[in-house]
């Protein structure tokens, strides 16, 4: 569909820049974080951003940077114009936020621009003033060395733009966002955001990141946070990640950095996800901060117009990092406290000064340690259907107690009683707990499979009855194409023709259940998994399985059993959670009943 006249011309240069800036520019922040990542790279340790409507009406960034020349002033805001660039070798080595020279052009093209600049080797500065990307006015003017740069009447010359503008607190919002991410990014650099005149954030500058953390979030869920840190063959992470409970509805709260540039990265965040796996329910996600350090030959930068997207040349050792980092911070503080047992004797080479991490990021917990004693009255469990517990080895207990917060760790528990015959009631050194029987029951069965299966196989049991099911042409499919995997979780099943299966041998902790129910189930698993990774659907079968058997609510458990059930709990690595991520507890602390006694004050 050509207009009548459509001969082919060349754009004049003036619709060439608007099209080119709206790539850069596409909201008020994307302005913000243009000016901000130029005085980063300028060298500031002040920042102050001022806005107006929402950075509609009037942008303005001042810093305390290296200034510009004012010879080169103007030449600043042309079409590629950089001073961070010289050779095509450079491009495989960016070390500074920059590096297009379109970032001032473009914002230039779309808005009005004044820059009042002075270099720290010139004794004035210069004031240079652009609309719709002409100069307009150029003058000497006195000022300290830095650069502000004012933008006002954002894509006031462009109306197709201006119209997807939204509501001043959504800009806003987006601007609130981006200034926080820099702040944390940047602990050395002093942030400032005023709206409308009005101090809304400060950060100290001092170096701190849990400072910003403060300032951003606030103390309380500051507190929650636990410190990441972790290195793997040149790829250093550290940042911060939020302890369950604390959560947040989307992926909006997972913060990525890759050398000091905000990146969105759906496979960076997924890392943060994985790393928080059964540690929260089903559609929440993390709060994290997570730098990302890799020497900038192994990333691209140049992949996005607004930077916003990176390319490593080896993504799985980067996200791997990430993920162990986050999930060894957070084990690290969820941790039950190790009962006081010796540390293990250091192996040889291993430095006395080298303190051992918090945790073992692959818990050694899983080899097997058949002459370890059974910790719990396991008479009783086999009594109700429930095998005895795989033992933890004493390297579990290597992990510092003293660096784990006692809030985080459980405690051990004295069993007081039932209640409503669905709740243990259990008493603390810091108060009461209600323990959903049926959620701590799933929570220890799902450790133990995945012991189990980090050794290699489910245990299984032959069935004496070999259960005969018959399944839905679809559904046989599926059973077939899964039965390595279903092995793997120890279900020996015998293709019988006629979309006729025999199972001969299941989990063991499955002996006394209905086999056909539950293999129906798993169909149903499978097949709503499909797009699943292999581990992924290994673990929601291993869930189904230990939902099917964990003791279920309004079954009365005797107080050996209770005991029983409490002490697995309380040797859980991630205690407080059922594998569906659901809280397995509620904690009354004692203060908490004393306010409520009216006890205090
Ligand atoms: P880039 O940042 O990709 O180089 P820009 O268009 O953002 O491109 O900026 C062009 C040039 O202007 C920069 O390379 C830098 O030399 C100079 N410049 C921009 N902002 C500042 C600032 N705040 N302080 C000092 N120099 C600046
Ligand atoms: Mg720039």
């Amino acid at each position: 569909m050509q207009a009548k006249n459509s001969s082919i011309r060349v754009l004049p240069e003036e619709i060439v820049a608007r099209i080119a800036a709206g790539e850069v520019v596409e909201r008020p922040a994307s302005v913000v974080k243009e000016l901000v990542e130029n005085a980063i790279d300028a060298g500031a340790s002040e920042i102050r951003v001022e806005c107006v409507e929402g950075g509609k009406r009037l942008i303005r960034v001042t810093d305390n940077g290296s200034g510009i020349r004012s010879a080169e002033v103007a030449l600043a805001f042309a079409h590629h114009a950089t001073s961070k660039l010289r050779t095509t070798d450079d491009l495989a080595e960016i070390r500074t936020l920059g590096f297009r020279g379109e970032a001032l052009a473009s914002i230039a093209a779309v808005a009005q621009v004044a820059c009042l600049t002075r270099h720290v080797e010139e004794t004035s500065g210069t004031l240079l003033r652009l609309e719709h990307g002409r100069i307009a006015h150029e003058s000497r003017i006195g000022r300290a060395p830095g650069t502000t740069m004012t933008v006002e009447h954002l894509f006031a010359n462009v109306p197709a733009r201006l119209k997807f503008l939204k509501a001043t607190q959504t800009e806003r919002g987006h601007i609130d966002a981006m200034i926080t991410r820099y702040a944390l990014a940047y602990p050395h650099i002093r942030f400032a955001l005023l709206h409308d005149g009005r101090l809304t954030f400060q950060s100290s500058g001092n170096g701190s990141v849990r400072d910003v953390l403060v300032e951003v979030y606030g103390a309380e869920m500051a507190a929650q946070m636990a410190a990441v840190e972790g290195e793997h063959e040149g790829i250093r992470v550290w940042g911060f990640a939020a302890l369950p409970p604390l959560d947040h509805a989307n992926r909006s709260r997972i913060t990525l950095f890759v050398n000091g540039r905000p990146v969105q990265d759906t496979k960076l965040s997924h890392a943060v996800i994985q790393a928080y796996h059964t540690l929260l329910p089903p559609g929440r996600y993390p709060i994290a901060v997570i730098m990302v350090q890799v020497p900038p030959s192994e990333v691209d930068v140049n992949v996005h117009p607004a930077k916003a997207e990176v390319r490593f040349r080896d993504p799985d050792a980067v996200f791997g990092t990430v993920q162990r980092a986050v999930r060894k911070a957070l084990i690290a503080q969820m941790q039950p406290a190790p009962i006081a047992i010796q540390a293990p004797p250091l192996s040889r080479g291993e430095s006395a000064q080298e303190p051992t991490p918090a945790t073992p990021v692959a818990p050694s917990r899983f080899a097997p340690l058949a002459s370890q004693p059974t910790l719990t009255g396991s008479a009783a469990w086999e009594r109700i259907g429930i095998p005895k517990q795989v033992q933890r080895p004493p390297e579990q207990t290597s992990a510092p107690a003293a660096a784990q917060p006692e809030t985080a760790a459980l405690p051990a528990l004295r069993v007081l009683g039932q209640l409503a015959q669905t709740y243990i009631l259990a008493e603390g050194p810091e108060g009461l707990y209600l323990i959903d029987q049926h959620a701590a029951h799933e929570r220890i069965l799902w450790e133990r499979l995945m012991a189990q299966r980090e050794l290699g196989a489910v245990a299984s049991q032959a069935l004496l009855d070999p259960a005969v099911v018959t399944l839905l042409p679809n559904a046989a499919r599926l059973i077939e194409a899964h039965l390595p995997l279903l092995s793997d979780l120890g279900f020996e099943i015998e293709p019988f023709g006629n979309n006729t299966f025999l199972v001969r041998r299941a989990p063991a902790i499955m002996i006394q259940d209905d086999i056909s129910a539950a293999m129906r189930e798993i169909v149903a698993d499978l097949e709503s998994g499909e797009s699943l990774l292999r581990r992924d659907l290994e673990a929601r079968v291993l869930r189904r399985v230990c939902k099917r058997m964990a003791i279920k609510a309004g079954r009365v458990l005797s107080y050996a059993e209770m005991q029983a059930l409490v002490r697995d709990l309380e040797a859980c690595e991630s205690p407080r959670t059922c594998p569906h991520g659901r809280p397995t507890m509620i904690h009354l602390g004692l203060a908490q009943l004393e306010k409520a006694f009216g006890r205090l004050g």
